[in-house]
């Protein structure tokens, strides 16, 4: 139960995002950038387009909500919506020592079930489903691809975890050259000197050389790992953890109101770009078409 209410954000994001590519009604989906028809498919409606302007629009919309989010969530988003942070929460509830081998065994297999789902559903949004399992099963191209994510973010979350959130992540180094201030910062506060100096935060977390006692670091991704080792190691004498979490409310003005006013302009700015490039006739007439019934 904990695990879920710890994880909540993510799961209530994950499960939207791995239904939507099944979504569809008269053959065209709820979103698809369907790249083996050249059309961009919304709302069960169909645009053809050529490759390169599908291109360019699927890039603008991941980059878009990539921007939006580091600016109106930052670091917020890390600790609750990242599928890595979600995959180091599940990692450490069957990595335990004390488990049982059988435990470990189902914790791998549910991971590796998870890991597969996200990189189907990630190549589903520009394949339809039914060609994605032909491509599955028959190991063309978008077949390979899915494959290729389930072992680069199985093999990331055993091997390189901490060290990618801390040096590699483009998310992470966006948010970190952002002028504006992080959410749901961990804080170290302890005024009458509890600290056992047991080292447990420190080790359990992902980061590499990371001690939040020191204050905060710009590579800490907000997974609360840390809470929760102090909260066991106080939990005989029912005495808080001594690391919090600051809980600061998403649209609090201050600091970030700015991001959320940049991140509203960014979105009607992009969406205004993204219809003027779909209605320009020029651009329409060179595409091309497949199936001119879909104007
Ligand atoms: S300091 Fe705590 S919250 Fe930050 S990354 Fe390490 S364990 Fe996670
Ligand atoms: S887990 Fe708690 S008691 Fe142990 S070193 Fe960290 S802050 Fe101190």
């Amino acid at each position: 139960m904990k695990f879920l209410r710890d994880n909540r954000f993510f799961l209530a994001v994950l499960i939207p995002f791995l239904l939507i590519p099944w979504i569809s009604w008269d053959g065209f989906h709820l979103l698809l950038f369907n790249f083996s028809h050249n059309r961009l498919e919304l709302l069960g409606m169909a645009t053809e387009i050529s490759t390169y302007a599908l291109i360019g629009i699927t890039v603008l919309f991941g980059l878009g909500i990539a921007l939006i989010c580091a600016l109106s969530l930052s670091r917020f988003y890390c600790g609750t919506l990242c599928p890595n942070t979600f995959f180091a929460h599940l990692l450490t509830l069957f990595g335990k020592k004390k488990k049982s081998l059988l435990s470990k065994i189902g914790g791998f297999s549910l991971l590796t079930f998870l890991a597969s789902m996200l990189a189907f559903s990630l190549v589903a949004y520009g394949i339809s489903t039914d060609e994605l399992i032909d491509a599955l099963m028959h190991l063309t191209f978008a077949g390979w691809l899915v494959i290729l994510l389930s072992v680069l973010m199985i093999a990331e979350v055993y091997m390189v975890q901490g060290w990618y959130c801390a040096y590699l992540c483009p998310y992470g180094a966006t948010c970190a050259i952002l002028p504006i201030e992080d959410r749901l910062t961990y804080r170290f506060d302890d005024p009458n000197i509890n600290c056992t100096e047991c080292e447990g935060c420190v080790k359990i977390c992902p980061i590499p050389n990371l001690d939040i006692r020191h204050g905060f670091d710009i590579r800490c991704i907000q997974c609360g790992l840390c809470e929760v080792a102090c909260e066991k190691v106080f939990a005989k004498c029912t005495r808080p953890s001594l690391i919090h979490p600051e809980k600061r409310s998403i649209l609090r003005a201050g600091g970030r109101s700015m991001g959320i006013a940049v991140a509203i302009i960014l979105i009607i700015l992009l969406t205004t770009a993204g219809v003027v490039t779909l209605l320009d006739e020029e651009r329409l007439e060179s595409c091309r078409l497949e199936n001119r019934a879909l104007y």
